[in-house]
């Protein structure tokens, strides 16, 4: 266990879906141990069915590739530039891209290469918190600044946002440039009508911070914030992602040093196996 998901059971070359981990925690000061959450969420995935219920799909039918791990890195922009070209690499390949996270900084790393090879694009960003900040701690390229960064490079106007309980003021003037949907206006129900009406033409990167989930179902995260959804309302939301040109996805901040149980990388694992099942 630890070294591949269970569901990979491909070469790089026949692969439709290449899985990679990005063990990266460095800009986390509050509580550190994402750079454990890949091995932990290929641990969990053992405890999986290959096949979904609720979608009536074996992911045994999928040829994935997992391509292990980035190296460790304790600089922000040495990660972001591996992962960047790790993922023009398997974009030019024509995979489907699942990022394991680290900390929520290793998602540039993936939009900044989609935006190199496709030009234009758009994000789907579900998490607790906005994530719009310019800087955090001194540092520009920081968990807590991805939106931003992934915004100046691809557009503000192409971010959607969902789940989000927690910014502060500064940050949040970034938000009416985005599609914003705070949890507090727009509960599941809700998200799943404005999906259902939502139309974006271009090739869409979703990034799911796991702690978007309550923290009844995702306790081992850096930041837990009160209030969010269940495990059950992100299957059904992924469901509806379905409709939309998705080209990777990826599920960051889980940290099983501070996780109960495994709950956090179990419902990370789930994530995966009915993300693959729903876009692939
Ligand atoms: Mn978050
Ligand atoms: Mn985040």
């Amino acid at each position: 266990m630890g070294d591949k998901f269970l569901f990979a059971n491909s070469e790089k070359e026949d692969a439709d879906v290449c899985i990679f981990g990005m063990p990266f925690d460095s800009t986390t000061s509050f509580k550190p141990g994402t750079r454990f959450g890949p091995n932990a969420i290929r641990d969990a995935s053992y405890n999986l069915e290959f096949y979904s219920m609720a979608l009536e799909r074996n992911i045994g039918d999928i040829k994935i590739f997992d391509a292990g791990n980035i190296g460790f890195h304790t600089k922000p922009q040495d990660a972001i530039s591996e992962i960047s070209k790790r993922t023009n690499d398997l974009l030019k390949n024509d995979k489907f891209i699942v990022g394991l996270g680290g900390e929520h900084t290793v998602s540039y790393g993936i939009a900044h290469a989609m935006k190199e090879i496709y030009k234009d694009i758009a994000v789907i960003h579900f998490d607790a918190h906005a994530d719009l900040r310019t800087e955090y701690d001194s540092e520009k390229f920081s968990h807590a600044c991805v939106m931003n960064l992934i915004g100046s490079e691809i557009g503000f106007e192409n971010i959607y946002q969902f789940g989000i309980r927690s910014g502060e003021e500064e940050e949040l003037k970034f938000a009416e440039k985005t599609n914003f949907y705070p949890l507090h206006k727009y509960d599941t129900t809700q998200i799943l009508e404005i999906l259902d009406d939502l139309n974006i033409s271009k090739r869409t990167y979703l990034t799911i911070d796991i702690d978007v989930l309550d923290p009844a179902f995702a306790p081992g995260v850096g930041t837990p914030e009160p209030g969010g959804i269940t495990s059950n309302d992100m299957f059904k939301i992924l469901n509806s992602l379905k409709k939309f040109d998705v080209v990777g996805f990826d599920v960051v901040e889980v940290n099983p040093m501070i996780d109960v149980s495994g709950i956090t990388a179990m419902a990370a694992a789930k994530i995966v196996r009915e993300g693959i099942l729903n876009f692939i």
